[in-house]
């Protein structure tokens, strides 16, 4: 059994040695991560010397904590001490934070131990990992296909079983996106409940990081390791850490479950839902969700009917209006954030004949190009005469979706839609970027709102590939979330292996 939580049981029982555990999952990393290229970097020796600390601990009588040795995969954009940090950018080339990030440091005293570094699109910038500087990741389901991004890696690293959790982060949807077209679970918490302390800026205003697991039990044992009040981060909110497993325990009998329609539409299974009990979807329904993910959204919604929740329609009008604010937002304050590679702190430098060639050819050879169009178009959004135009009116716009998300969750516990508009796709089709940023659409509200939501599997689509359902809660609503996603999970058809993990040696 190589779920987090029975990992950590039996090391801190002395069942299993950590150090046996961790040798485990690198055999199976040497042997798979070439097809599957989920890491950067696999840090094998430093994890061998966590490992066996961890088994000395527990010789000496001492409890390690809740994570003890289990290994997990850290986003390859959360700063990790004396251990290249690359955003997989060749903008951070040699580049060793000298300090950990908050997260790094909670699970590390958790027990943890660091098995390696994962792939993402540059400076977490997309939807595929097709956008690294060091090449993409592929999906353990069809090697053909993407694993969706940015945290590609890392989510492919928990669907190959070479780790059995990860950490990724979710600025528009990078870490509910992958966990769905790779099969496992994803968490974005509210923002503010985990520390940003030591995550590399892309979005300072949605980015927020969150676990991947296999499953919701050990997602939310991650989740309650990483979360609370660090003040080093000023927007880290001072709230006490519930009991997550304790939440996954709770009756979803009488709660409240509304299906957004903007992001159903009208599906053929509309009349079967809720025993007919849904009606119609009201108001405008966004085109490109794709039918075999929205059938799985009725199913879900139905299981959870027969659990004994109350199932309705509801409207989340500003939805519609998500992805353009946010592709303005965002690559405003990307722009800022990135200004700072600049040649003389990080990484990269190119030599020039004076600072400002030097800056600017550091700059042109260091980030890729979807970078490069990100920053420019964030940079004009923000200039003079364009301001209120653009990145105003897309402020009005977060606004709105506050409204409306309020509106629907004064009748509402929780909300229901797909995650991703479609199953993992191959790679190169969506090369053209809109046909990209569309992947976003059902994710992104939730990084405008700054409400806690997360992907659960539920059943196949196309090529019999996973689908995922998005449980979105209002902020601080995680342990709602939390039991609605464990009776999805209990009700979800079970999903076909990875092919990878089938061939896999245990
Ligand atoms: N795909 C979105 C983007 O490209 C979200 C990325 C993320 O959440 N980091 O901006």
């Amino acid at each position: 059994m190589n779920a987090a939580r029975a990992i950590a049981a039996d090391v801190r029982t002395g069942t299993r040695r950590a150090t046996d555990v961790l040798e485990e999952f690198l055999g199976r990393i040497e042997a798979h991560d070439g097809d599957v290229h989920a890491f950067n970097a696999v840090t094998a020796e430093r994890a061998r010397a966590t490992a066996a600390a961890i088994d000395a601990a527990v010789d000496e009588g001492r409890n390690p904590g809740p994570l003890a040795g289990v290994p997990v995969a850290f986003k390859d954009n959360l700063c990790t001490r004396g251990v290249a940090t690359t955003c997989s950018s060749r903008m951070l080339e040699g580049w060793q934070p000298p300090y950990d990030a908050t997260v790094v440091q909670t699970m590390t005293a958790a027990g943890a131990v660091m098995i390696g570094k994962t792939n993402l699109d540059e400076f977490a910038m997309g939807s595929s990992t097709e956008h690294s500087a060091f090449g993409p990741t592929r999906n353990p389901y069809d090697l053909a296909r993407v694993p969706g991004g940015s945290s590609g890696g890392s989510a492919a690293a928990v669907a190959a079983g070479f780790a059995p959790l990860a950490l990724g982060s979710d600025t528009g949807g990078s870490i509910r996106q992958p966990a769905s077209l790779c099969g496992i679970v994803g968490i974005k918490p509210t923002y503010g409940r985990v520390s940003r302390f030591g995550l590399v800026a892309f979005a300072s205003s949605f980015d927020q990081i969150g676990p991947f697991a296999t499953d919701v039990a050990d997602a939310a044992l991650a989740l309650g390791v990483i979360s609370g009040h660090d003040p080093a981060d000023s927007t880290s909110i001072p709230a006490a850490v519930p009991d997550f497993e304790a939440a996954l325990e709770r009756s979803v009998e009488g709660l409240r479950v509304g299906v957004v329609s903007e992001l159903t539409g009208s599906g053929r299974n509309d009349a079967a839902v809720g025993g007919g009990a849904l009606g119609d979807a009201a108001g405008e329904v966004l085109d490109g969700i794709d039918a075999d993910v929205t059938e799985r959204v009725f199913e879900a919604a139905d299981a959870l009917a027969d659990a004994g929740a109350t199932v309705g329609r509801v409207s989340v009008p500003a939805v519609t209006y998500g992805l353009t604010a946010y592709y303005l937002i965002a690559l405003a304050e990307a722009s800022s954030n990135l200004a700072r590679y600049d040649g003389t702190r990080y990484g990269l430098r190119v030599e020039g004949a004076d600072v400002e060639e030097m800056n600017r050819m550091t700059r042109r050879a260091g980030f890729g190009d979807e970078v490069k169009a990100r920053i420019m178009l964030g940079t004009f959004a923000l200039s003079a005469g364009y301001y209120d135009a653009y990145y105003g009116k897309a402020q009005r716009v977060r606004m709105l979706t506050r409204r409306d998300f309020d509106a629907a969750y004064a009748d509402f516990d929780v909300l229901l839609s797909p995650t991703s508009p479609c199953v993992a796709f191959r790679f190169g089709e969506r090369a053209d970027p809109m046909t990209m940023y569309r992947c976003d659409t059902c994710t992104i509200p939730s990084n405008l709102s700054g409400d806690p939501a997360m992907s659960v599997p539920f059943g196949t689509g196309a090529e019999d590939l996973p689908v995922g359902v998005q449980v979105m809660a209002p902020a601080l609503g995680e342990e709602t979330m939390l039991a609605v996603a464990a009776a999805l999970e209990r009700a979800a058809p079970p999903l076909p292996k990875p092919q990878l993990v089938e061939g896999a040696a245990t």
